[in-house]
């Protein structure tokens, strides 16, 4: 033990020093070398901070390193390291499309397409029939056509690079028309304005924020029109004394100047035989299916959101402007890699197939206050074992998530936790940072957890973070 005179600064040890122990060289195996040495003299400049602000003194440092505190801290970083990016998670936040945690689980068979195109060579761009070169998306556009009546389809990166490539290949150097209403912020800093601009077209809003009619756009569609362009706006809602120009009067009156009119979607959703119908549930959510049948030439919308698959964009619609955007040196810079085709394709299979329901966020956003009670049950069950927690079942509701309708709440029996030791967000960090990590929400300084979101064997994960907890 220090004496009080005794300079703390000199206990602690160098760099080396902590490196060569036998207890830090064996995380070498786990850490780079050198992310190793920084994690170490990380905690020893911390140390020595702590010493300068006087609150180490000689004592209690000695009493650290004498109970491996060192050791300790920087076998912390280096699991910290090893957990950090991209690793599952238990959604119980109760929101289906949650962009922080992925979107989308997608169904098994496409899960299972998407790791044998990851593992091996694939038909990506060859036709094994005829041996001939083709387009790595043909098949998706083969299948994107059945399921909603457009001639042909193309898949790209994202929603927002298919709204890039639209108003790119379109109305670059020229005018997109677009609603004041309707110049959606999406997440992610997507703004419509700011994407415009990127695809070098002249933003021209018309209408006002509440109303836009047809004569709107007629007006401001003069010579320099390249595209009229009609916007989901999918993560709000206007009420009371709105007016809106439909996607039929627009490809109308697309027709009759001759300037191409399309509809982003944002999410497109898919009604098709042997499914439940979601759009009711979600308020009216527009389908795909309608949107093209309206006329418009184009129709953009994402994978990830209600359509339930792999992060993608989808453009559908007239064979001529698909082609054309196709054309666009673009595409070959937004196109898909073999993985997420593969997934892809399988998910849309699902839904040619009857098999949509199957989709795990579909069945999610289905599930029933009936249907989720007995897992809110038996997760409360197991958790009022656990000292220290107050556990109840009660109704709450669940969000689609994603900007995908706005103001739908679905009803789900939820179990509500109160720590007798812990806030709510202390609980809630545990939680995230734990292993396997959970996500929950906080309401009213109490930790729900959804049932609606967990996937199979995601209790038994849940379970085992609380376990870990006390
Ligand atoms: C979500 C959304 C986008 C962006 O789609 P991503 O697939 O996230 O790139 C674009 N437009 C609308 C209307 C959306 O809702």
């Amino acid at each position: 033990m220090g004496t009080p005179t005794q300079n703390p600064y000199r206990l602690l040890p160098s760099v080396d020093e902590v490196l060569g122990t036998e207890e830090i060289a064996a995380f070498a195996r786990r850490c780079p070398r050198e992310l190793l040495s920084a994690f170490v003299a990380d905690v020893i400049e911390r140390w020595r901070a702590e010493i300068r602000a006087g609150e180490l003194d000689a004592d209690r440092l000695s009493e650290r390193l004498g109970r491996g505190d060192l050791a300790r801290a920087i076998g912390s970083r280096v699991d910290r390291e090893e957990k950090s990016g991209c690793v599952r998670v238990v959604n119980a936040a109760g929101v289906v499309l949650h962009t922080g945690l992925g979107r989308a689980p997608v169904h098994i068979d496409a899960a299972r397409a998407m790791e044998e195109a990851a593992r091996s060579y694939v038909t990506l761009e060859v036709d094994r029939f005829s041996g001939r070169r083709n387009q790595r998306d043909d098949r998706l556009a083969e299948l994107l056509a059945r399921l909603t009546g457009g001639e042909t389809g193309i898949a790209v990166n994202n929603n927002a690079a298919a709204v890039l490539l639209l108003l790119n290949t379109f109305a670059q150097g020229k005018e997109t028309i677009v609603s004041r209403g309707e110049l959606v912020e999406i997440g992610g800093s997507f703004r419509m304005p700011d994407v415009m601009e990127r695809a070098g077209t002249k933003l021209v809003e018309v209408g006002t924020t509440n109303r836009t009619r047809l004569v709107d756009y007629r007006r401001a569609a003069g010579s320099a029109a390249g595209l009229l362009l009609k916007v989901h706006t999918s993560n709000f809602r206007m009420r009371g004394f709105t007016e809106e120009t439909t996607a039929q009067e627009l490809a109308e009156l697309g027709h009759e100047l001759g300037v191409p009119s399309a509809f982003d979607l944002g999410s497109g959703l898919f009604e098709v035989e042997g499914a439940h119908q979601l759009d009711a549930l979600l308020g009216g959510e527009p389908l795909v299916r309608d949107a093209v049948s309206s006329g418009v030439d184009v129709v953009t919308f994402s994978g990830d959101k209600l359509l339930g698959g792999p992060q993608a964009g989808l453009l559908v619609g007239k064979r001529e402007a698909l082609q054309t955007m196709r054309a666009n040196p673009l595409y070959r810079a937004l196109r898909l890699d073999k993985v997420t085709i593969a997934g892809l394709e399988r998910t849309l299979a699902l839904y040619l197939a009857g098999r949509a329901d199957e989709i795990p966020s579909r069945a999610m956003l289905l599930a029933t206050p009936e249907s989720l009670e007995p897992e809110a049950r038996a997760i409360a069950r197991e958790l009022e074992r656990s000292s220290g927690l107050e556990v109840e079942v009660v109704l709450d509701a669940s969000q689609p998530g994603s900007g995908s309708a706005p103001d739908v709440f679905l009803p789900s029996p939820v179990v509500r936790l109160r720590s007798k030791t812990r806030s709510a967000e202390e609980l809630a960090a545990l939680l995230r940072h734990g292993d396997p990590p959970v996500f929950a929400r906080i309401h009213e300084d109490r930790l729900i957890l959804d049932p609606r979101t967990l996937l199979p064997g995601d209790r038994e994960r849940l379970l085992q973070a609380f376990r870990a907890l006390s």
